[in-house]
């Protein structure tokens, strides 16, 4: 391997301690629950969960939404952390 190279994975390592310099503009996952699995997207705004409690809450959140918020916070914009009504004042 050229040594350039070696350089890049030796940056992607440091990268990858400085998990702030990631920004998710919009991402979709499966999300697998206790009981079923659920699509969990992000717009870039709005956060959406394909579960019952998602649906039939219109809290804006759910246990799904919130544990992807805990994994992912330091790649998220502080709005993008936390649903609009649980926003910390
Ligand atoms: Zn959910």
């Amino acid at each position: 391997m050229n040594s350039a190279m070696i350089g890049k994975i030796e940056k992607a390592h440091r990268y990858a301690q400085e998990p702030g310099r990631v920004q998710f503009q919009n991402l979709t996952a499966t999300f697998q629950g206790g009981h079923d699995d659920y699509q969990v997207t992000f717009d870039g705004e709005h956060w959406s969960c394909s579960c019952h409690t998602f649906e039939s809450h219109s809290v804006g959140t759910c246990s799904h939404i919130m544990a992807l918020q805990e994994i992912l916070a330091p790649m998220l914009t502080t709005d993008a952390r936390y649903a609009s009504e649980l926003q910390p004042v």
